[in-house]
């Protein structure tokens, strides 16, 4: 049974979080935060959402010990299996949470945006299941990219927007959607792909990925009789690193370390890393850490891992950053190529591009750990779909 969380408006001693969105949205949005805090006082509504984590998205996934690994860098390291998700990658607990939150309020139309299409094929897997039609924003650029990923939406009986306008990519997808919500809140949820934008999404989307650390904890301490040294995850917003990272947050004794992408490295400005790089601004409703030029346009990012390909971050984690509770790292897309070769041939997992990214913090940091030092890393997602990319890139890849 998943803990009620206390709903954050701001974060930190620089206030990040907060509305920061158009008029017409600030009824609506208070209309989810009064509907999600009805429902998770509800017995029925958190049932319903424990029941469908079990039985469809196939809950609980297991911690795994990686032996060889381990035996690699001399110290202990544990996996927590969010590549088992149906649906491949953690966005399920999400969009579950969610969609069930749309249905309780009586909302009967769906709207998503998505990057690479992960977040809406797991919103129209969701949508088929829960009988909610879904509508998805694609940036045009991103749908020639990711074109299976738009069948697979498809098929789940989603409509599939192009939207041309800007750089055709996640964030002018975003603003679609946006857009799109303006004019229907009366009948329509937006699904947010991750741990950001206007409250209450930041808190909400941490509640429904909190799940991820509730098991891990307990899942860990079965295993070794005592909480990991350090706990590991990715971050494109930030929704599997606060889903993880909140079983933990209150221990002070457990370090916690967020990936970013530092893209091609080398100083390069080819990069996603809003933490290490980011300054105070305000975009797609929230006031946090973004990628902008001085006058506070936003930058055009790149990651190897489309699911990070993202310019600013949620504001729990700006303000983590600013306390020093969690440290930042920024890995290349060469060193996430690596890592990704690396899980696939010692412990027979293919783990998301995004996911590299946190494996390849961990094993970097591991030496910097005592000897009998537990690490935990989050695997947020399965990487089949990076296939192809992988033997791509492989030919870059120095000796
Ligand atoms: C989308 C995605 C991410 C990044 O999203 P967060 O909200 O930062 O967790 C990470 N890993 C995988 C596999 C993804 O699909």
């Amino acid at each position: 049974m998943l803990k009620e969380l206390e709903l954050q408006v701001r974060f930190g001693d620089q206030g990040y979080g907060g509305i920061y969105s158009s008029e017409s949205l600030i009824a609506v949005l208070a209309e989810v935060e009064t509907s999600f805090r009805e429902a998770m006082a509800d017995r029925k509504f958190v049932d319903q959402f424990e029941e469908l984590l079990r039985t469809f998205a196939g809950r609980a996934t297991p911690v795994m010990f990686a032996e060889r690994l381990s035996d690699k860098y001399g110290r202990t390291i544990f996996l927590k299996r969010e590549d088992l998700l149906h649906g491949g990658a953690h966005k399920t607990n999400s969009t579950i949470g969610q969609l069930l939150l749309a249905k309780y309020m009586g909302k009967t139309r769906v709207i998503a945006e998505t990057g690479a299409g992960q977040h809406g094929v797991a919103t129209a897997m969701t949508g088929a299941k829960l009988g909610l039609p879904v509508e998805v924003y694609m940036g045009a650029v991103d749908i020639e990219r990711q074109r299976t990923n738009v069948k697979r939406m498809e098929l789940f009986g989603a409509q599939v927007h192009s939207v041309a306008s800007g750089g055709g990519i996640l964030k002018d997808a975003i603003n679609e959607a946006m857009r799109d919500w303006i004019t229907n809140v009366g009948d329509t949820y937006h699904c947010f792909g991750t741990a950001a934008g206007p409250y209450p999404y930041p808190s909400m989307v941490k509640y429904f990925q909190s799940v991820i650390g509730h098991e891990a904890r307990a899942q860990i301490i079965e295993m070794t009789g005592k909480l990991p040294t350090a706990v590991f995850a990715c971050i494109g917003g930030g929704s599997n690193a606060v889903g993880i990272f909140s079983a933990f947050e209150d221990d002070g004794d457990v370090r916690l370390f967020g990936a970013e992408p530092a893209g091609v490295g080398n100083d390069s400005d080819r990069h996603a890393a809003t933490l290490t790089k980011g300054s105070p601004g305000v975009f797609h409703g929230m006031h946090s850490l973004f990628l902008q030029n001085t006058e506070g346009q936003i930058a055009n990012t790149h990651s190897i891992a489309a699911g990070l390909d993202y310019p600013g971050v949620g504001p729990e984690l700006a303000a983590m950053r600013d306390s020093g509770r969690a440290t930042f790292g920024a890995v290349t897309d060469e060193e996430t190529l690596r890592a990704f070769a690396e899980l696939s041939a010692l412990e027979g997992i293919i783990p998301a591009f995004e996911s590299a990214h946190a494996l390849a913090l961990a094993t970097r940091t591991a030496g910097d750990l005592d000897p009998d030092a537990a690490l935990l890393v989050c695997v947020s997602g399965r990487g089949d779909k990076d296939l192809d990319e992988y033997w791509h890139y492989l030919g870059s890849l120095s000796a």
